[in-house]
C-alpha cells in the first residue's frame, strides 16, 4: 500500500472537470511533481490533498485512511501536511523568527520547544542571521526560504509546493530548487510539488506525473517520461520533439506520407493505422552525403541554422514540404538553402499510438 493514494479523484467546477477520474500512488519519502501546461488540473489536485477543496467523487488516502471522498473532507489543520505558495503568504508584521514559530505557537508547544526547533530550522534554511527582519525587509528568494522554513518547523509528513519558484529569478530558482530537493533528503518527509517547468521537475523529482486535460497522461521517472514517453502530449511537453505521422508497416516500422520509412526500435505498435513517430531534436544527424542503407534517411534543405555557442538549430525542409528541427554540434555547420541528409536513427524514433 503506498503512503498517499489518489484514486479516482474527480473535481468539477459548474459541469466541467478540473480533475477527472485521475489514479496516483506515491510512495512514502517520495519527491513527486505534478508537471503540466496552465489550466491542466495541478493546482486542483494540490488542493484537493490539502483539503482545501472537497471531491466530487474518487478518494484521497494517506497510510490506508481515507482523507477525502466525495462530499466529506478531513480539514487541511487536521492533516499532517504543510502547503507552501507561489505569494510566499507571511504575516507581514512579524519578524522572520516570529513568522516561522507561528506554527508552533498555535500547536502551544512549550517556549524553549519554540525557540529550540524555530533556531534549528532557521540554520538549516540559512535565515538565522535575518531572524529580525520583516518580510518587507527580504529578498524575494528570502522570503521563499522563510515560507519554506515555516512549513518544516512543523514537521510535516508531507510538503505540498505550489509554484514556488514562479517569482524568483532564473539563477535564484535554480539555487532553490536544489535546496527544495536537499532538505526532502535531509528531512525524508513526502513532497507533491507543482510546476508547469520541466527542467524543475526533472532535477527535483523522483516521479514526474505529466497532468494534461484533468487527467493523467504518464507518471515515470524523469529518465522514463524523457526517453520513454507515452503519448504525443508528453513528448512535445517534454523536451524538444518532431513528430512525423504515418501508416504502420508491420512490427516496427512507419511509413510517411512522402515515403520515408521509419524503423522505430522502441514505442508502441498496437494501435493498427495512423501512428506517430517522435524523434528528439539532438537525436538527428544531419550530413552532406547520403547515409547507407534504405530506411531512417531523408533529404532536405536548411531553411534556418543559428548558431547557438555550443550547437546549432537547424530546421530543414524535407520532401513533401515538412520542416524537421536537428540539433547539431558547432562544427556541423551548413548554410540555409544547402541540400542535406538528416539520420533518424531507429533506437531514437519512438513509435506514438496515442
Ligand atoms: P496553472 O498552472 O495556470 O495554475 P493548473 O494546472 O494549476 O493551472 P487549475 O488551477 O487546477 O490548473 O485549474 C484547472 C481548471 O479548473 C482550469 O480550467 C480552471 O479555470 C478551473 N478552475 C480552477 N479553480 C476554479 C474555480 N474556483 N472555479 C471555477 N473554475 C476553476
Amino acid at each position: 500500500m503506498a503512503f498517499l493514494e489518489l484514486i479516482g479523484l474527480t473535481k468539477k467546477f459548474g459541469d466541467a472537470a478540473a480533475v477527472s477520474k485521475v489514479d496516483l500512488a506515491v510512495e512514502q519519502g517520495q519527491f513527486v511533481c505534478l508537471l503540466g501546461p496552465s489550466g491542466c488540473g495541478k493546482t486542483t489536485t494540490l488542493r484537493l490533498i490539502a483539503g482545501f477543496l472537497t471531491p466530487d467523487g474518487g478518494e484521497i488516502r494517506v497510510g490506508g485512511r481515507v482523507l477525502s471522498r466525495a462530499g466529506s473532507s478531513e480539514p487541511p489543520e487536521r492533516r499532517n501536511m504543510s502547503m507552501i505558495f507561489q505569494s510566499y503568504a507571511l504575516w507581514p508584521h512579524m519578524t522572520v523568527f516570529e513568522n516561522v514559530a507561528y506554527g508552533l505557537r498555535l500547536r502551544r508547544l512549550p517556549k524553549t520547544e519554540i525557540q529550540s526547533r524555530t533556531d534549528t530550522i532557521l540554520a538549516v534554511t540559512k535565515l538565522h542571521m535575518l531572524r529580525d527582519r520583516y518580510p518587507g525587509e527580504l529578498s524575494g528568494g528570502q522570503q521563499q526560504r522563510v515560507s519554506l522554513a515555516r512549513a518544516l518547523v512543523v514537521k510535516p509528513e508531507t510538503l505540498l509546493l505550489d509554484e514556488p519558484l514562479s517569482n524568483l529569478d532564473a539563477n535564484l530558482r535554480e539555487e532553490m530548487r536544489i535546496e527544495i530537493r536537499n532538505l526532502h533528503d535531509q528531512f525524508r518527509y513526502t513532497t507533491v510539488y507543482v510546476t508547469h517547468d520541466q527542467t524543475e521537475a526533472m532535477t527535483t523529482a523522483d516521479l514526474v506525473v505529466v497532468m494534461n486535460q484533468g487527467g493523467i497522461d504518464q507518471a515515470g521517472s524523469p529518465e522514463d517520461i524523457y526517453k520513454r514517453p507515452a503519448s504525443e502530449f508528453v513528448a512535445r511537453f517534454i523536451g524538444g520533439t518532431n513528430i512525423l505521422r504515418g501508416i504502420r508497416m508491420g512490427n516496427d516500422a512507419v511509413k510517411c506520407a512522402n515515403g520515408l520509412v521509419l524503423r522505430c526500435d522502441s514505442g508502441d505498435f498496437a494501435a493498427a493505422g495512423e501512428t506517430a513517430v517522435s524523434v528528439r531534436h539532438h537525436d538527428i544527424e544531419l550530413k552532406a552525403e547520403r547515409p547507407p542503407g534504405d530506411t531512417n534517411v531523408v533529404s532536405g534543405t536548411v531553411a534556418r541554422q543559428i548558431y547557438l555557442g555550443s550547437h546549432r538549430d537547424y530546421l530543414v525542409e524535407i520532401e513533401g514540404g515538412e520542416k524537421i528541427r536537428a540539433v547539431a554540434p558547432v562544427s556541423v555547420d551548413m548554410p540555409t538553402g544547402k541540400s542535406v541528409w538528416l539520420y533518424l536513427a531507429p533506437e531514437h524514433c519512438r513509435a506514438l499510438a496515442r
